[in-house]
């Protein structure tokens, strides 16, 4: 990864290299877009009159990803710069790519782009802006509009409806109406769009959009058609006294803003979203009312994890991240019985590397409801206890000690030493040779399993 500083600098080269033989180089589409709202810009992409063999002539090194799009990709001081080719596009025949592309001008190639924040092109010596499509104007206005007929726009390209809803929120901008419009009748069409895709951009509109991006995808129409398990959590009714803030759907988004991702990495960011995304939805098909009107969920956190493994793995998570979350859902009811817990389970619970996710899920989740923190404080409390020793301290019997012994390697033994990680979690044994005697007395290595003659 390079900084926005030396990805712009290298994109400079770039296209100095360019001009200087003579090809027209452009900064396009995001870096432009990011710039003129004073955020630092992610990657540069240069757009260029040069052909695709031209850029590859210039450029050692240089790589085509896509010779049908003209982009080629060229190293440039650590960064990997995109150099696309000003084109048209032809039709688009399986709504995601069109059937050819024709080289062309910068007008042209900003109108084949998506919304208008996106088709301004910058001169990288002079810093001007090249707006063909009204861009500024939206920029100023903070909304986010298709270039040119939005259906139109939309139906060559499905891909793009998920797009809108994800620069909404990554940009803070309201979509324009006609545009609104436009994704709203057209949202079942997202049903084509590859898994990957789907995952990218949710990921992309929870990471900046949170609670807003989740309603937004729910009023957009596309969460009926891209994670309809979501969808189904909407106007699914809860006992008012824990949760006075409404239906499912709407604690969820609330959870989502609540969330506290200070200090969490990359990965877990995306575990702790995901994990408030579907820590309820084993709600929906678990929900029944008692005679007396009472709404129960039982069993949703179990039923919940399943789910929750399911829709990750259809929408290709990561392996690691699919596991964070289905333990977050399986496990975020435990907190009331922690306090009668024994204590081996606790600490296990406690001392669990994901205990912070956890207790970051259930703080969002009680602050999107009752309010009541005293169970997230009894963990500390108890934390704090156990300060000055590990939670989880190493255990002090392991499999090589027993078979020195005179025990036999195999699921017995297994379930002993499970048994005396117990009691010396529950604080019962305390040091080693105490453990091993309550081991002999209470399971003495059988007959069979003497090693000796
Ligand atoms: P980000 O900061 O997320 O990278 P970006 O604007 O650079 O935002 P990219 O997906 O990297 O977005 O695409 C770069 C540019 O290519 C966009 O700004 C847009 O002009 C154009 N573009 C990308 N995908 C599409 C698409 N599906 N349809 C039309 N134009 C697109
Ligand atoms: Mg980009």
């Amino acid at each position: 990864m390079v900084d926005g500083r030396s990805s712009r600098e290298a994109a400079l080269a770039v296209a100095r290299r360019l001009a200087a033989h003579g090809h027209r180089a452009l900064f396009a589409g995001g870096a432009v877009r990011d710039r003129l709202l004073g955020r630092e810009p992610g990657d540069h992409d240069v757009a260029t009159a040069a052909t695709p063999e031209e850029v590859e002539a210039l450029f050692p090194g240089a790589l085509t990803v896509g010779a049908r799009f003209g982009v080629v990709v060229v190293p440039a001081d650590g960064a990997n710069i995109e150099v696309a080719t000003f084109r048209a596009d032809g039709r688009y025949v399986d709504g995601r790519h069109p059937d050819q592309v024709t080289f062309s001008d910068p007008p042209t190639d900003a109108s084949r782009r998506d919304f208008t924040v996106n088709g301004l092109f910058e001169d990288p010596e002079t810093g001007e802006v090249l707006d063909y499509v009204g861009g500024r104007a939206d920029l100023s206005a903070r909304l986010l509009r298709a270039i040119g007929d939005p259906e139109a726009r939309f139906r060559e390209d499905h891909l793009r409806l998920l797009r809108a809803v994800r620069f909404a929120c990554a940009l803070g901008f309201a979509i324009e109406p006609q545009t609104f419009v436009a994704v709203r009748r057209l949202a079942p069409l997202a049903a084509d769009v590859s898994n990957e895709r789907i995952r990218d951009e949710i990921l992309k509109t929870l990471r900046a959009g949170r609670g807003r991006g989740l309603r937004l995808l729910a009023r957009s129409g596309l969460l009926a058609v891209v994670l309809p398990e979501i969808e189904a959590m909407r106007g699914v009714p809860q006992p008012p006294p824990y949760h006075p803030e409404g239906d499912v759907f709407f604690h969820t988004a609330l959870v989502l803003d609540r969330l506290d991702l200070s200090g969490a990495g990359p990965d877990e960011c995306d575990a702790l979203l995901l994990g408030a995304l579907l820590h309820d939805v084993g709600k929906p098909p678990t929900r029944t009312t008692d005679p007396d009107g009472r709404i129960r969920f039982n069993g949703h956190d179990a039923v919940g994890a399943e789910m929750s493994a399911a829709l990750l793995e259809r929408l290709r998570l990561p392996g690691r991240v699919t596991e964070q979350v289905g333990a977050l859902v399986g496990a975020h009811m435990t907190f009331p019985n922690l306090p009668k817990m024994r204590q081996n389970r606790l600490r296990r619970f406690l001392g669990a590397p994901d205990f912070p996710l956890h207790l970051a899920l259930h703080r969002a989740d009680c602050g999107a409801s009752h309010g009541d923190l005293s169970l997230a404080a009894y963990c500390e409390e108890r934390l704090a206890a156990f300060a000055g020793e590990p939670v989880l301290p190493p255990p002090l019997v392991k499999g090589r000690d027993l078979l020195a012994i005179g025990y036999r390697p195999g699921p017995r033994l297994g379930a002993i030493l499970e048994w005396v990680r117990e009691l010396q979690l529950d604080g019962v044994v305390h040091d080693a040779p105490e453990a091993v005697r309550r081991v002999l007395e209470a399971y003495p290595p059988d007959a069979s399993e003497s090693s000796g003659p």
